[in-house]
């Protein structure tokens, strides 16, 4: 018996990050535990529940040496994005303690599952580059040390003090929908497009967790949508939630970390110019004719237009977004 998964989770069928974040529209009652199970684990999963690719994706022999500035700049990109995704599901925790009813609680067990299944997926990738499973977590720890207390932490301390202290659930939910993923969705999808081409296993493991990140960003924003439908008088609170939250990301200095490992990238590319010929970052632009500012400023592009799509589907002003983000 064959079964239909739903478009957006069947794993070669669904948008891009981007596309789906800005025109999908998905409700907590539709992303029910009965949907996680039949189109996520059993849709998007089949096949790459171990490891996040299949089987047979391929991992070439130079992502496997030691010094390739490739493979240190893959490496430290899924170190620190294992850490911001095991944070994640740490503070979901929360999410799924306040929701204010059943369908809120089931979609944030599911994505507490999703973050949590991410944080490993990038883990294990670390071990199929090399990184000795003994000293995996040390490893990722001691990589992650500055980063975590330098920009992880703030936005922690931000959200808990929102989500768990205060227990303003919708506030909590405005901060990861708006902040936190939409922050991180983007360069989601710059590392979609960037590894598929030299690592197709790494391609496909960004593939995965960017299919849910469209799931958790349409949903938080149709939670939220509902929400100021039901109570206006929220409006107020939920513009300073944001205000101080895109303030906060404006002051955390990951700018210098996103650098470091795209002027690693763009060494190694130069190595690799064989694989890449042709190969368009985005259309009309060779990936090798870019710059790694390039490349983090696209992410920051992208960021804007999310949100911006993402407010207006809420009914939110948008004029505020480009002001004090610009660098
Ligand atoms: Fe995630
Ligand atoms: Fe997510």
């Amino acid at each position: 018996m064959t079964q239909s998964i739903a478009p957006e989770a069947d794993f070669d069928a669904a948008p891009t990050l981007l596309d789906g974040a800005k025109n999908l529209i998905l409700t907590a009652e539709h992303c029910n535990l009965s949907y996680w199970f039949t189109d996520v684990a059993q849709g998007t999963l089949a096949g790459r529940g171990a490891t996040g690719h299949a089987p047979d994706a391929e991992i070439p022999d130079f992502m496997r040496e030691i010094g390739n500035p490739l493979r240190e700049a893959l490496v430290l990109e899924f170190g620190f994005r294992a850490l911001s995704e095991e944070l994640a599901t740490r503070v979901l925790s929360h999410y799924v303690a306040n929701a204010p009813g059943i369908p809120e609680m089931e979609f944030f067990a599911t994505q507490l599952v999703d973050e949590a299944r991410h944080a490993r997926v990038f883990r294990e990738h670390l071990v199929e580059l090399g990184v000795p499973r003994g000293r995996l977590f040390d490893e990722i720890e001691e990589m992650t040390v500055d980063y975590r207390r330098r920009v992880l932490g703030p936005v922690e301390e931000f959200t808990l003090d929102i989500v768990r202290d205060r227990k303003d659930f919708y506030g909590g939910v405005a901060v990861f929908t708006i902040v936190i993923e939409g922050v991180l969705a983007p360069a989601a999808e710059l590392s979609e497009r960037k590894w598929g081409v030299l690592n197709p296993a790494a391609g496909e493991i960004s593939r995965g967790t960017s299919i849910d990140e469209i799931r958790h960003l349409v949903v938080g924003s149709t939670i939220l949508r509902d929400h100021l439908l039901r109570a206006p008088d929220y409006r107020p609170r939920l513009l300073e939630i944001l205000e101080a939250g895109r303030q906060l990301w404006n002051e955390v200095p990951d700018r210098e970390y996103v650098i470091h490992r795209e002027e690693l990238f763009q060494k190694g590319m130069a190595d690799h110019t064989d694989l890449l010929a042709d190969y368009e970052l985005w259309p009309g632009v060779r990936m090798l004719d870019t710059t790694p500012d390039e490349r983090y400023d696209a992410a920051e592009r992208w960021t804007d237009e999310m949100a911006e799509s993402r407010m207006t589907f809420m009914g939110l002003p948008t004029d505020w977004l480009s002001g004090p983000a610009g660098e």
